[in-house]
């Protein structure tokens, strides 16, 4: 085993060695947040390399472990709490086209999963669709029953999960689509 953030080796089955780990934990916004938007991580080194291999190498240990240190986060804690519905930002194009499974998915799908709220769909996401029809693989990520499409109910706390952030354009075109609700966003790191 190698370890994901700087790539030297590891005696033992690990995914990131301690002295990563630590560095990462150093790596916290201490929950920087606007009104909108409330961002974990600055998206640097060595948290850039295990985004990165879980993003585009699609390293599933990679994204097992980002799950991890989203769901340790208080913050992350105390926002499932206050949400009724979770919503992914949805995938990227180049994940629709490949049938790949999402990191922003992922991560909103194991806040619900822990908390007591409702996963809701991307407003629009065409690749969504397209990921319900194929492979068990995928399947099993995705239980239908979680998934809610009552787009035109108001008045809910809606909570955006998204993976990294720059401008935060993404989120803010995203809360558009729920006028009537309470929205509130949170993004593993930013990378400004
Ligand atoms: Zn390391």
């Amino acid at each position: 085993m190698i370890c994901l953030g700087c790539q030297r080796p590891l005696p033992y089955f690990k995914t990131l060695c301690f002295s990563c780990k630590k560095q990462i934990y150093h790596l916290s916004t201490n929950a920087k947040s606007s009104d909108l938007l409330t961002t974990l991580f600055s998206c640097q080194e060595p948290l850039r390399s295990l985004v990165i291999s879980a993003k585009v190498e699609r390293s599933w240990v990679a994204s097992l472990h980002i799950k991890k240190i989203f769901l340790h986060s208080h913050e992350a804690k105390k926002l499932s709490q206050w949400a009724d519905y979770i919503t992914p930002a949805p995938s990227s194009l180049w994940s629709r086209a490949h049938l790949k499974y999402d990191l922003a998915y992922i991560l909103a799908h194991h806040l619900a999963k822990k908390s007591s709220s409702k996963l809701h769909p991307p407003p629009w996401n065409s690749g969504w669709n397209i990921k319900k029809q194929s492979k068990k693989k995928t399947r099993r990520l995705v239980p239908t029953n979680e998934i809610i499409t009552d787009n035109n109910q108001s008045g809910r706390k809606i909570l955006l999960v998204d993976d990294v952030t720059t401008s935060g354009n993404t989120i803010q075109k995203l809360a558009r689509y729920f006028p009537n609700d309470d929205v509130r966003a949170l993004c593993l790191c930013s990378a400004q």
